[in-house]
């Protein structure tokens, strides 16, 4: 009797499925089974489509990340293949060990995503693979350094870059890159493909950070690479992705496929609320500088109008008094949190020189404008008015202490 009472809660159980669910279904199984043992042979060889291991493949990570390829090539006449990985710093490592050997370099930007440089200069050293920092602006210095330099074989770039906002020409790089026969990987975690879509300027492969704005609301963890040589992202990247075992779990995945379906809502009101916070923090006497792309003011003003079709949510901002200043300003903000990431619902500050930045010698990162009394902005989905009224009640109240 208890044989038979452990056999029933053991066996698999049947999911009924009538008619289709009105919402996706999460996709809890590590593994998929067969009627028949030969069935499973030709799914196993590929003969037949179907489901084995999740790590492998599951739908409910399957459909989302059919719904990303489509919104990354929207209106562009190409075929993208995408993954979903465990983190965005999994999609960049994934694809740059699919792409680089022992030898090979990488030319890139100093303003990097923090993670993103310690990940070349302390992981990817390791494989033998050396990464070359260039001021991506300037196109004469990137051909020379392409012409002199046979070894590079890959250059990795973000616009707008992470806490200034500065924007690189997508178009003039990947074109200069594609004469060298070069590669380029675009990480497009701040425009997301609403705003920005580089494939459409040449890009060949493009990464996100779903964590950020795709997710949208801080509940998960997970990254995407998108590329358009179908049958290299078939074979070599997925086999990457398989066997370094770095999949995205299906309930990120669902999470995203959440996020996703309110992006332009989101975007929208992001963009908006940013705009109208950064003309309202220029006009106050206490702050020397603000950028965001959006301004006429900043210097990559007329390529973001060409290139991303609205500014996005991220902006920075720096005090005059510098990081004791900025400080009070933090502690001051009512509607803002402190916290580590951007893209979620609601607005989040963060001081770059004592966390992103951390670890970069003060000199450099004074060059690149993230000075101690900067303060980067994720501006949320507030009411415009309300997060106006609480940075310039912040800032008077900081002046007024010093
Ligand atoms: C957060 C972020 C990453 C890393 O993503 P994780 O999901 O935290 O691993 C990479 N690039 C940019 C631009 C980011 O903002």
């Amino acid at each position: 009797m208890n044989e038979l009472f452990a056999s029933l809660c053991v066996r698999k159980l049947d999911v009924p499925v009538l008619n289709p669910p009105q919402q996706l279904p999460l996709f809890l199984s590590s593994s998929f089974s067969f009627d028949r043992i030969e069935e499973g042979v030709d799914i196993f060889t590929g003969k037949q489509e179907g489901y084995v291991y999740s790590r492998y493949g599951n739908p409910t990570i399957e459909a989302v990340t059919r719904r990303l390829e489509a919104m990354e090539g929207f209106g562009l006449d190409m075929d993208i293949q995408g993954y979903l990985t465990s983190s965005g710093m999994s999609a960049i490592h994934l694809i740059l060990v699919s792409l680089l050997g022992q030898g090979d370099k990488v030319l890139t930007q100093a303003n990097l995503y923090g993670g993103t440089t310690e990940l070349l200069t302390r992981v990817m050293s390791g494989l033998g693979v050396e990464t070359v920092f260039s001021n991506l602006n300037d196109l004469e210095q990137i051909e020379s350094q392409l012409k002199s330099d046979p070894a590079i074989r890959v250059i990795y770039l973000e616009t707008p870059t992470n806490p200034t906002l500065s924007c690189l020409d997508l178009k003039a790089i990947t074109d200069l890159a594609h004469q060298y026969q070069i590669k380029t990987v675009v990480d497009n975690t701040f425009c997301t493909p609403y705003l920005q879509r580089p494939f459409a300027y040449g890009a060949d492969f493009v990464i996100h950070s779903t964590t950020k704005y795709l997710n949208g609301h801080g509940t998960g963890i997970a990254g995407l690479v998108l590329g358009k040589d179908k049958s290299f992202m078939k074979d070599r990247f997925w086999t990457v992705l398989k066997l370094t075992g770095a999949t995205c779990n299906p309930f990120d995945a669902w999470l995203v496929a959440n996020g996703i379906r309110t992006l332009p809502l989101r975007m929208d009101r992001h963009s908006a609320n940013a705009s109208l916070l950064a003309s309202s923090l220029a006009d106050h006497s206490g702050v020397d500088q603000v950028n965001y792309p959006g301004l006429a003011s900043h210097p990559s003003h007329s390529l973001a109008s060409r290139q991303m079709s609205g500014f996005g949510g991220m902006l920075s901002f720096s005090v005059s008094g510098g990081q004791a200043t900025a400080f009070r300003v933090m502690n001051q903000l009512k509607l803002a949190s402190m916290a580590p990431t951007l893209g979620d619902v609601d607005t989040l500050v963060l001081h770059p020189a004592t966390s992103s930045h951390l670890r970069i010698p003060k000199a450099i990162r004074e060059e690149q404008g993230i000075t101690d009394g900067l303060i980067r902005v994720s501006v949320g989905l507030e009411d415009a008015k309300d997060l106006i009224t609480d940075f310039h009640a912040a800032l008077d109240c900081a002046l007024v202490e010093k």
